[in-house]
């Protein structure tokens, strides 16, 4: 294994078929291992390959952690867990009564995806089982060996959500509060990164609070679910407070409007295109708009989530 990976193998979870657009991680040390997030039920078998890959038998899987319960992130978990009888489970104490008894999650996403879709994409959750799974509040940590994974609460993205500090590769493991960057938009001035603010649970207050200790620690590194490792990590933090207020700004303009939805995706649309362009982004114009589509829409549905929320 390469030093300086530091053990960890970035999976690609094969979420949504698209290539390099969710990842999970495998961290090994002294023989046991760990994973961090676990895409959907059809992602089970690429993180059960990793494993493989690396020579380990699944029972030297002592944890699965989650971020957070998101389904990009956890909607595999019932089923990873199947497979790997000594693991538990970690995740926030928001997101643990969710991984024992899916059912709301379930209705959550069905409501925002449909029926059909969401049997599509994310097939049947399975519950895990409550004596295997460890609520991590905020400083808990988790010896895999006896290196320390800390699990920090981190809200902004969902009250949910923790980040994992690994001390051995001075990384966080960031889940979506460190937002997404999706290597197509690399360029000579390195990576393009923007924010996520999907519903229900964005909060502007939050999600500044929780990037500004991360920062403090003065990572070397942050490995994105959306996706894959990023250096240059003060300089991506900047970019994020700056968008963060930004996008609130253009969220209060399209309030009033009877179009809100529609002008607020515009908006930030021409926000990220301006930001691609000058970040050297070949054909931003039409590539933003394209790979950031989805994106765009649920950070206009946050926005307005938390616009609504703020007012009663
Ligand atoms: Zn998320």
């Amino acid at each position: 294994m390469d030093s300086r990976s530091h053990g960890i193998t970035t999976i690609d979870t094969g979420y949504g078929d698209r290539p390099r657009f969710c990842a999970a991680y495998l961290v090994v040390q002294d023989g046991r291992a760990a994973f961090i997030d676990c895409g959907s039920n059809d992602s089970v078998p690429r993180m059960l390959a990793a494993l493989e890959a690396q020579g380990l038998a699944r029972d030297a899987v002592d944890w699965l952690i989650l971020t957070h319960v998101h389904l990009d992130h956890a909607g595999g978990a019932g089923a990873l867990m199947r497979e790997l009888r000594n693991a538990r489970l970690v995740v926030h104490p928001r997101g643990a009564p969710h991984m024992i008894d899916p059912s709301k999650l379930v209705a959550g996403a069905t409501a925002v995806y449909g029926e059909a879709a969401f049997a599509r994409h994310y097939g049947t959750l399975l519950p895990v089982p409550s004596e295997r799974v460890v609520e991590a509040t905020d400083g808990h940590v988790v010896k895999l060996a006896e290196r320390p994974l800390l699990c920090v609460d981190t809200p902004g993205h969902a009250r949910h959500h923790i980040a994992v500090w690994d001390a051995a590769s001075r990384g966080w493991f960031s889940g979506d509060i460190f937002g997404l960057s999706y290597r197509e938009f690399d360029t000579a001035q390195g990576a393009f990164i923007v924010p996520t603010t999907s519903p229900v649970q964005f909060d502007p207050g939050e999600m500044r609070a929780s990037l500004r200790r991360m920062l403090a620690a003065e990572p070397a590194a942050v490995y994105l679910t959306h996706y894959g490792r990023v250096d240059e990590v003060q300089r991506l933090g900047a970019d994020l407070l700056e968008q963060v207020d930004a996008m609130v700004a253009l969220a209060r303009e399209c309030d009033a409007d009877p179009a809100r939805h529609a002008r607020l995706v515009a908006a930030l649309t021409a926000l990220y295109v301006e930001r691609a362009r000058r970040h050297g982004v070949a054909g931003a114009q039409v590539r933003v708009p394209q790979l950031l589509a989805m994106d765009i829409d649920l950070n206009a549905q946050g926005l307005e989530v938390w616009l609504d929320h703020a007012k009663r």
